[in-house]
This record gives structure tokens, sequence and C-alpha cells, in this order.
């Protein structure tokens, strides 16, 4: 245990407000422009300074399927649905009908890559700040939040560390879309971590993109080699062998972008690190760091198309797959996600198959032996943790299994979990109650007048897909 001290302060309180959210990835976003378009006045308070989360400082893209497993039923809708169709309407993205499984902006993999959505990283930073500000959300950017407030078992607010200091937020709901159970794991909700056998996690990766790729030979030499089970897997075994090649991967993420010459890389991989320990996040961003530069020159020497590439840029932060998860009312599993089990609580629905990378080896990846239901349920407990009111969770630390969140953690289902959030919370102010007392009939009826899907003939609680 390390030494402790005792800290005594005063702090200003900068702002009381009806719903805080705290950070602004796909599911805070979501959640603050649900929030704020239902009348509470909403607060979103982000570390970096620009909103996106992993959509922009993690240069992590595309978005993954917001379809169904077979690709045949738009599952993911409402204010996801709205950001990309704002995007595609000023070229910066493309909405995902129109990409086939299989597509180089998929990463040229089929399985439970049909119709996802590439983007312009630096336009969500813009268009998603516009659709926030439109909706009412006060945005509060490089302002980090270190501790929750509580009165019992009552989260109240949070203190918040920036250039002007610590100050306080109060709030009458919090929404925790920190994808570390920042507030509920340091309000004391209990949180889990990592498999069960072992609590490790799914590894770290650092984002970067390349230009002057010539994109006809990448989509030539893979189009010639459908033998490799992952893109550019025999080139990577070559370089391997000659001990060019020392990152735990068996072949080359590549995604293409919609510049042409321009592709993301989601190819480095550092293990074992926790990504809620400064050490350790520091470690990581050294060692992926020195991955980028070992890739660049692989990339140069042996990659079809890359022989003049250069590295246009690497992601703000390393991109952590994996930390704590609430305990929430409920915890998905991914037995619920095999058999598409209806929960009369729904209020998203997901198609993503299970993806989980190793912890420790070179595998990993879209799990086809995990055949998970063409559609899945994730229900509104999992998102209030068990033991602390006035709060709710959205995101990549939703109450589920390890091998659940393998499934659940991509972007287009972060943004429809955070959409039902921060309709609960502001729902539950109107209501009078606390959000685990909210009437969830009412949550998925509002759901589906902003455009939110629940199923083919959803009618209300108690009727599934
Ligand atoms: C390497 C990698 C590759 C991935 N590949 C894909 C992919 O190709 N497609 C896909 O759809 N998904 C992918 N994912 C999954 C996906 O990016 C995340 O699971 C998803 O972004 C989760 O959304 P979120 O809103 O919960 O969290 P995040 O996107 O992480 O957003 C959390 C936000 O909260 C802020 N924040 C955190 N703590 C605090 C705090 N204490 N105070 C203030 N602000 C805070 C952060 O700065 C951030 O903006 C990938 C993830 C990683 C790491």
């Amino acid at each position: 245990m390390p030494r402790t001290v005792e800290l005594t302060m005063t702090a200003a309180v900068r702002a009381t407000t009806d719903v805080l959210v705290v950070g602004a990835g796909p599911a805070g976003l979501a959640a603050a422009i649900s929030s704020a378009r239902h009348g509470a006045h909403t607060l979103v308070v982000e570390r970096y300074g620009y909103v996106g989360g992993n959509l922009t400082a993690g240069l992590v893209g595309p978005c993954m399927t917001s379809y169904s497993l077979g690709g045949g039923e738009q599952l993911i809708r409402g204010v996801f649905e709205e950001l990309i169709l704002r995007m595609e309407a000023e070229g910066s993205a493309i909405h995902p009908s129109r990409v086939p499984a299989g597509s180089p902006y998929a990463g040229f993999i089929t399985y439970g890559h049909d119709k996802v959505t590439p983007f312009d990283p630096e336009a969500v930073k813009v268009v998603a700040a516009e659709m926030c500000l439109a909706a009412g959300v006060e945005l509060l950017l490089h302002t980090l939040v270190v501790q929750p407030r509580l009165d019992g078992d009552r989260v109240t607010g949070v203190v918040v560390a920036s250039k002007s200091g610590l100050e306080v937020l109060e709030a009458s709901v919090i929404v925790d879309c920190s994808a570390d159970a920042d507030v509920a794991a340091r309000a004391g909700a209990p949180v889990r971590v990592g498999r069960d056998a072992d609590g490790l996690t799914q590894p770290m990766t650092l984002f970067f993109r390349v230009g002057n790729v010539d994109d006809a030979v990448v989509e030539e030499y893979v189009r010639a080699h459908p033998d490799d089970r992952r893109p550019f897997a025999s080139i990577v075994e070559a370089a391997r062998a000659a001990g060019e090649f020392t990152i735990p991967r068996r072949g080359v993420g590549l995604y293409k972008t919609l510049q042409s010459g321009i592709w993301r890389v989601n190819t480095t991989r550092v293990q074992r690190r926790d990504g809620t320990d400064v050490g350790d996040l520091t470690r990581a961003e050294i060692e992926g760091r020195r991955q980028v530069v070992e890739l660049m020159g692989f990339f140069r020497r042996r990659l079809p198309g890359f022989a003049d590439c250069f590295l246009l840029d690497t992601a703000a932060t390393i991109g952590v797959r994996e930390t704590r998860r609430i305990v929430g009312e409920y915890t998905l599993t991914l037995d619920d996600l095999v058999s598409g089990r209806d929960f009369a609580d729904v209020i998203a629905l997901c198609g993503y198959p299970v993806d989980i990378h190793s912890p420790t080896g070179s595998g990993g990846g879209v799990d086809e032996q995990l055949r998970t239901a063409n559609a899945y349920q994730i229900p509104y407990r999992c998102l209030v943790p068990v033991g602390r009111e006035q709060l709710l969770v959205a995101g990549r630390s939703v109450s589920s299994t390890h091998e659940a969140l393998g499934a659940i953690r991509v972007m287009p289902a972060a943004f429809a979990m955070g959409q039902a959030a921060g309709t609960a919370a502001a729902l539950s102010l109107v209501d009078g109650v606390s959000p685990r007392q909210l009437d969830v009939a009412r949550l998925q009826a509002v759901l589906l007048r902003d455009g939110a899907y629940l199923g083919r003939g959803f009618a209300g609680a108690g009727r599934g897909v």
C-alpha cells in the first residue's frame, strides 16, 4: 500500500446542474444531447480539449457495425445515426448501409464487419460539439473529474481539476461515461476487472494513420491472397521469422479512410497494463510509440503499396479496450448474447460479435466460434449500479461479463447506451424518481419517439425483437 496523506481543502462550486455527464466519448455525447433535449440542464465534462473520446482522441475507427450480425437490419439509430447523416452531408462519413462486409473500409474483414461506418475524426470534433450546443448542452473541456462527492449513498457532484484549479460541480443526476467507471468506482460502487480467471484485460493499442499509400496495390494484394486468414498474415510471419516484427499480432489491421492514400492502422499491442493506473498508462504510451516506429519500417520494407508511405499522425492517447465494469442491477452475459435473450427493459440492440484481443498472446479479434445472435439486447439494468443512487453508467463500463463486453464495447453500442442513460436521467428528474425507480416502459416509449430502435414490432416493456 502506498503511503497516504490527508488532504483538507476548500474548493469553489463552479456549477450546479440537473444532469452531469462525465466524458464526451460516444456514450457521453449521446447521453448529454439526449438529456438536454428532454429539458434537463446538462453539463458535460471532458478531460481533452475536444469531444469524441475514442472517435477522436483515440483515432479509433471505423465505427463497427450498427446493424444485425447478418447485416439485414439497422439496430443502432437515434443520435448515432443523426451524427453520421450530418457528417455524410458534408462528406466526412459514409452511411453504413453503403459499406459492405470485406470492404477496405472494414479492414477487408467479413465476419461481423458488414456495414461499418468510416468517418473523419476531425469532423467529429466539430459536428458533435455543434450537436451538443444546439441541444443546449453546456460543455466543459480540459477538465478531469477526480473525485465524486457523496451524501450517504447519493452521488451529489464531483471534484474536477483543470487550469482553473480544483473545483466542484454539483448535480442531481450523474451519468458516468468515463469508460473506466471513474465516478462509480471512486464512489465505492462495486466493480469488476478483466477475465474471471486472472483479472487480465484486453490489450491496449495506439492507433496511427499513414499517408501516401497506393490504395490500388493494397487492395489488389489482399484480393490475391485469400488464404491469409488475416490481411498480410504471411508477410507478418516472414518478417517475424526474420526478427523484424516483434509485436504480438498475426496480421495487420488496416482500414481505408475517406481520403485516398490514407489508412488507419490498428496493429500495435501492449499487454498486461492497467488503463486506470497512470504509471502503466505512461509505460504503455512509450511502448506503443516504439511499436509505431517498428511498424513504419516494416510497412516501407515489406507491405505492397506502402514503399513510400509516411506517418501522418498518432492518436492523442493509447486506446484502452477494457478496464472496470460496474456491477449493475443486471450483468449481461455471453449466454444472453448467444441466445438473443429478450429483456423487458431492453434499451438498445446490437449485432456486433464477440471481439476479444488476447490479453496474453498474438491471437484474438472477432470470434466466429462464439456465435452471438443476429441481434441481441442490452437491458436498462446494466446501466444502473448497485449501491449508489442518482448515478447511471453508459458505454464501455456498463455491467457485463468480460466476454459480453467484448461485443458491446464498440462505438455504435456506446452511443445507444448513452442515449438511453441521458434520456433516463432527464426523465427521472421530470418524474421525481431516482433513475433506479424510473418507469422503463416510459423510457422505451421516449427512446422510440426519439428515433432509437428496440426491435421489429417492439411495442413496450415485455415485448422483444
Ligand atoms: C484500440 C481500440 C480499438 C477499437 N476499435 C474499434 C473499432 O474499430 N470500432 C468501434 O466501433 N469500436 C472500437 N473500439 C471500442 C470503442 O472505441 C470503445 O469501447 C468506445 O469508444 C467506448 O465508448 P465510451 O464513450 O464508453 O468511451 P470513450 O470513447 O473512451 O470515451 C470516454 C470519454 O471520457 C473522457 N474521460 C474519461 N475519464 C474522464 C474523467 N475522469 N474526467 C473527464 N473526462 C474523462 C475521455 O477523455 C473520453 O473522451 C476500440 C477500442 C480500442 C481501445
